[in-house]
């Protein structure tokens, strides 16, 4: 049958029983029927389902699980409501542990098939890959909640005499694959505090009439409300992503606000017009109170404005920067570079072991917060400048700057060529990646391999539990010293 076009051996509806073989990087079960490749949301490698198929493909397919005929051992009931519904988490139904240990094992599937790397078995040679660092309560873990605003008709009356009220202002998270809001109040990997700001907001809201913004039809005022709070300091900050300038009573929103959530330090508003899915547009001024909020990680004190990245699991990035500190090896004397620096905080983490840091990151709001925080913990041995590392970077090469250390944390894309192509001709002794996406961890880290590189240990980090994404950071050496 090789090369020839076939038939799929499964129509669209059929029902099937399929063994389940793997997980995608997405979290969906992949199971076998017939040969044949079928994605299953919510099955386990091991399980044995009844599942309808739902899209046929030429080499494999879609199918819903209908019955599950053999548990795995690793299912758990996902505690969450409305897990089944929302996007937002893809992992409850596996046990903490055996998420923790499909986190490791997709770092070394990626190490091995895009990074063409060794991984060390128990004991020999290789790349030592450690096992994901978890957290002890994995739930209400993250800082920081942007949640999508709509509008729904609401059927009042109770009695079913269909009665329609007028729509009402609501906010979630998109179904699982489309864009239809999930009215929610509660999310379990949310601080509560962001939780509380998102129901009262909305609430004033209702109050004051204030409308969502449609995607369809491109009107309507609200887009999102992002809130982030300090775990440390409690302080919390909110964002109303308004389509347009105006916020009619914006004075009254503000004052119920505040009534309703005395830890809010800080009330921004964010203006998007644009037909788009990102979250953020251009403009962002202050409705009222400061600026930015504070937080601590590891006794440093951070100021984060709105517009600002800050890692969202405040518990495990001191666990990952920890690591990353370890992995610099510094003794006080050394030039290191921070490429991807957000608001400093590697910098800062470094900078109380080594003879200078230098950060650079693309987003100006953040390098002035990177500044700011320097000051503000009273570092003196960090400098930050804004623009594109992959520019900045070789620039600071040019002008004869020179590093022992560098390190990067990317984006999803993982880092520049050109920045890669200069780390090399900077020849630091180690290199520290820290990745959000193992794939693209796996090619950049095969680039600085054959560049004279040796991948020493992988750490994989647990900064997102419940969800498939998977942190780690890496520690490469030199090893080719005629380069
Ligand atoms: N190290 C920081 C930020 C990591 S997130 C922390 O741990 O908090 C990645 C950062 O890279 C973001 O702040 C993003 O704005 C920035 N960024 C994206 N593309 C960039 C580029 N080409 N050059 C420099 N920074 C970039």
């Amino acid at each position: 049958m090789k090369g020839k076009a076939v038939q799929a051996p499964l129509a669209k509806n059929e029902e099937v029983i399929v063994d389940i073989v793997g997980l995608t990087h997405e979290g969906e079960g992949v199971g076998r029927a017939d040969d044949f490749t079928l994605f299953i949301q919510g099955a386990l490698p091991g399980e044995r389902v009844r599942a309808k198929v739902l899209k046929v493909k030429k080499t494999y397919g879609y199918a819903r699980m209908q019955e599950l005929l053999v548990a795995s051992p690793d299912r758990v009931e996902a505690p969450c409501p409305i897990y089944k519904q929302c996007g937002g988490c893809q992992l409850q139904h596996l046990s903490y542990e055996a998420q923790l240990a499909w986190k490791r094992q997709h770092v070394v599937d990626n190490l091995e098939r895009i990074g063409k790397l060794r991984v060390a078995g128990a004991e020999g040679e290789g790349v030592k890959v450690h096992p994901t660092l978890g957290m002890s309560e994995p739930w209400r873990y993250r800082n920081k909640a942007a949640v999508p605003m709509g509008m729904a008709a609401a059927v009042t009356g109770g009695d079913g005499d269909g009665l329609v009220s007028p729509e009402r202002l609501i906010g979630g998270f998109y179904a699982r694959g489309s864009h239809r809001i999930i009215d929610m109040d509660e999310c379990m990997i949310q601080h509560s505090s962001n939780d509380e700001i998102v129901a009262r907001v909305k609430e004033i809201g209702r109050e004051l009439g204030i409308t969502a913004y449609n995607e369809e039809t491109g009107r309507g005022l609200l887009r999102h409300v992002m809130t982030r709070v300090g775990f440390v300091s409690g302080e919390a900050m909110i964002v109303l992503i308004t389509n347009g300038e105006r916020i009619p009573q914006v004075e009254r929103w503000i004052e119920l606000i505040r009534a309703a959530v005395p830890s809010v330090k800080s009330i921004v508003q964010n203006v998007n017009t644009r037909d788009t899915n990102v979250i953020f547009g251009d403009k962002t001024r202050v409705l009222w109170g400061s600026e930015v909020i504070y937080d601590e990680l590891d006794g440093i004190r951070f100021a984060i404005s709105a517009r600002s990245f800050y890692q969202v699991n405040p518990v495990q990035t001191v666990e990952l920067y920890r690591r990353a500190f370890e992995y610099a090896a510094l003794s006080g004397g050394e030039r290191v570079i921070d490429a991807y620096c957000g608001i400093g905080t590697i910098s800062l983490f470094l900078a109380r072991a080594a003879g200078h840091v230098y950060g650079v990151e693309i987003v100006p709001e953040a390098i002035e917060d990177a500044k700011r925080n320097a000051e503000l913990n009273g570092i003196t041995n960090a400098s930050f400048e804004a623009g594109p590392a992959e520019v900045v970077i070789p620039r600071w090469r040019k002008e004869g700057i020179v590093a022992d250390v560098i390190v990067v944390d990317p984006p999803r894309k993982g880092c520049d060529e050109a920045l890669l192509e200069t780390i090399l001709a900077m020849k630091p002794e180690r290199v520290v990646y820290v990745s959000c996406n193992p794939s693209t961890l796996a090619r950049d880290l095969r680039v600085l391999e054959d560049g004279g590189y040796r991948t020493v240990e992988v750490q994989p980090v647990d900064m997102f539990p419940h969800t498939v994404h998977v942190e780690s950071v890496a520690l490469l050496v030199r090893v080719n010293t005629d380069r």
